[in-house]
């Protein structure tokens, strides 16, 4: 299958093997980012004269974003400007986060309701120059929804995905992707309640995804959730692949209030434990 990437479809990389390295949900978590990039190996450098990042990876090594780049966090813009110079130079490879795509909603220029940290957001992008804000609504409108890799072995989703909707796309594929699936009711804090997909998966395709807060990364069925909850106190986690190891920074400082709470259900053993 050829690599191709229809606009915000799914991005198909099959012949990419690895290794790579997926980081979890960064909402703006800038240093705790840089941090776990350096103790992976990854030796980051900002060119001055030509106002970019430019990074070099551990041999071999490219990275993959599960999205939720943005907001609640102290500096969404810089990890915003990181990500986006990587993806440039061919380093990194990123998803659409629910998060990423509100704030692509907003800058261009729809109404949306401006709440759980997309105020903070604006409110740092605002010192920021023009043409910058239109480069960033750019590289959100073009990121994918979900990436299929390793010959179809590895798949990375915001919110996961069920098997039968690996490597299609449609409006309702690209939902599941952002938000997973919900059962259009509300719990106790108004928000909607989510399903847990991962319980029901059945599927050979390891997928790396995010979205929902976890204590330790959350093994299920062949699914890692690897959303460590940086911005809400916990960590920013990464697991490489094929070999599967993970590792984590913790955040220096609680900087938002979960609104539910970190997710400690029972799971599966990691493939090292089993
Ligand atoms: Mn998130």
């Amino acid at each position: 299958m050829d690599s191709k990437n229809d606009l915000e479809g799914n991005l198909i990389l099959t012949e990419k093997h690895g290794p790579f390295h997926i980081i979890g949900d960064v909402h703006g978590c800038f240093d705790e980012l840089l941090m776990l990039l350096q103790s992976l190996g990854y030796r980051i450098t900002e060119n001055n004269d030509l106002k970019k990042y430019e990074a070099v990876a551990p041999e071999g090594y490219k990275l993959l974003f599960v999205g939720d780049l943005v907001d609640r966090g102290p500096n969404s813009p810089e990890v915003l400007r990181l990500v986006m110079d990587l993806v440039e130079q061919g380093v990194a490879w990123c998803v659409s986060g629910n998060h990423d795509d509100k704030l692509k909603r907003k800058l261009q220029g729809n109404s949306v309701h401006i709440r759980h940290g997309l105020e903070l957001t604006l409110e740092q992008l605002s010192r920021y120059s023009k043409s910058f804000i239109s480069k960033v609504c750019l590289f959100l409108t073009e990121l994918p929804h979900h990436i299929v890799l390793d010959e179809g072995k590895l798949v990375v989703a915001h919110a996961g995905l069920a098997e039968t909707y690996h490597g299609r796309h449609s409006k309702s594929v690209r939902q599941l992707c952002l938000f997973g699936p919900t059962n259009g009711e509300l719990d106790h804090l108004g928000l909607p309640i989510r399903l847990d997909w991962a319980a029901d998966y059945t599927g050979s395709a390891l997928v790396v995804y995010g979205h929902t807060p976890v204590k330790e990364p959350r093994w299920k069925n062949n699914t890692v959730n690897i959303d460590t909850g940086c911005v809400f106190g916990g960590r920013l986690t990464a697991i490489s692949y094929p070999d599967l190891q993970l590792q984590s920074v913790s955040s220096f400082t609680c900087y938002a209030e979960s609104m539910r709470p970190f997710l400690e259900s029972q799971q599966d053993k990691s493939p090292q434990e089993k």
